[in-house]
């Protein structure tokens, strides 16, 4: 029986050989992609908590943490809203190889609609081709000394065509001092490509320095910290924590 099944195989032309080959490797990829996405889904509530809310716009107000300050943590959350992928978190887009390096707030408005504020005191950023992110650098209040980044980022409208980012900073504004809470702009769509709008929601990350001083590249998780004791928050997927998020010193 396999060895029929061989000496056909071994029988077909080169260019059927290629295509069978091609076949085989796609099915290896596609069965790998869904095992990875099943063994995120072990270690991730959040998809179940971001259906709920993008598609019960009427019952979803019990889902969001309010900006108050959490007993003893130096940050203020940047937007209210649904805090739906946290640190770490491997749904989707993201899985287990390339987990999410911040935190997503999704509020609950319109594009432009849901204010972005300064999580903490620092220097504000926006680099010259940056339409809806801006990034601010920090003495780390956790470890003084030690300069951290915030970076903020989703502020435009879905096509990227209209910024969200607050006019007192133009693209190409440099160290420009700003005070916890100031208005950094307003939520948007955008994520770099006007055809794969991401939903409402700010995504803020809290990035290391690079040796040189400079902010090292936030897409990648091992360049990010915790927020959670930054916020007195439980931000990190790590337990799945229930949503609303609360203040840790609640529990
Ligand atoms: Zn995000």
């Amino acid at each position: 029986m396999l060895k029929r099944f061989l000496i056909r195989l071994w029988r077909l032309a080169w260019w059927q050989k290629g295509i069978l080959a091609g076949l085989g490797a796609l099915a290896v990829v596609a069965a790998g992609y869904v095992a990875l996405k099943l063994y995120g889904n072990t270690q991730s509530n959040s998809g179940v908590y971001i259906g709920e809310w993008f598609n019960n716009r009427g019952d979803r107000a019990h889902l969001i943490t309010t900006r108050e300050q959490c007993p003893g943590a130096p940050f203020l959350l940047p937007s209210e809203g649904f805090i739906g992928l946290l640190w770490r978190d491997p749904d989707g887009p993201y899985t287990v190889l390339h987990r999410h390096s911040g935190i997503d707030i999704f509020g609950d408005g319109d594009p432009g609609e849901v204010p972005v504020y300064a999580v903490y005191e620092g220097t504000l950023t926006r680099l010259p081709e940056w339409k809806s992110t801006v990034i601010i650098r920090h003495d780390d209040p956790l470890h003084p000394g030690d300069t951290i980044w915030t970076y903020y980022t989703h502020m435009a409208s879905e096509d990227g065509k209209t910024s969200f980012v607050d006019d007192a900073f133009p693209p190409g504004t440099s160290e420009v001092w700003v005070e916890q809470g100031t208005l950094l702009g307003h939520q948007g769509e955008y994520a770099g490509d006007a055809l794969a709008p991401v939903g409402l929601h700010v995504h803020l990350s809290i990035v290391k320095s690079e040796p040189d001083g400079s902010f090292m590249n936030e897409a990648d998780i091992n360049n990010t910290l915790d927020p959670s004791p930054y916020f007195g928050l439980h931000l990190s997927i790590d337990g799945k924590p229930d949503r609303p998020i609360r203040c840790v010193a609640e529990h």
